[in-house]
């Protein structure tokens, strides 16, 4: 883990965001790359927490029915039915399913930011915010190179 003493102790004190978010600032799992067919910006983005451009993914205008997947390791991390357009240029979601994801805070670029690792392969795949539109309030913020769309 990369986490500075002072930021886990901080983690593990009072945060702003205690007291909006339900979900707990857990430490990622190991990091593992399965899939030795990843690109490098796709290990960029899981591993050394990149960010893909905007606008950029295919998944975006993908409207079926189905599952949204690790590209890693293929553990099922979101249903199409939590899929909204968000207008940011990155595929979000409302919700992941459930023990899809470990959170842990991200302090980069001057903001604390919850940022979530897929729970089977520790890949970093985006950061959740709550700002989104429906019922879970939770706006997950994907990269869409991390992830594959399986149909139903
Ligand atoms: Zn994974």
């Amino acid at each position: 883990m990369r986490l500075s003493k002072r930021k886990f102790i901080k983690i593990l004190g009072f945060s702003i965001f205690s007291l909006f978010l339900p979900v707990k600032a857990i430490l990622a799992a190991t990091k593992q790359i399965i899939n030795p067919n990843l690109s490098k910006e796709q290990k960029k983005i899981m591993f050394n927490e990149g960010t893909e451009r905007p606008f950029t993914s295919d998944l975006l205008s993908e409207k079926r029915k189905g599952f949204y997947h690790c590209a890693n390791c293929g553990n099922k991390l979101f249903a199409s039915t939590a899929k909204f357009e968000s207008g940011t240029g990155w595929p979000s979601f409302s919700e992941a399913l459930p023990g899809a994801f470990k959170t842990k805070i991200d302090y980069s670029f001057g903001m604390e930011r919850v940022e979530y690792h897929c729970a089977k392969c520790g890949a970093h795949h985006g950061h959740v915010f709550n700002d989104g539109p429906r019922e879970s309030g939770k706006r997950f913020c994907s990269n869409g190179l991390c992830l594959i769309f399986k149909p139903e």
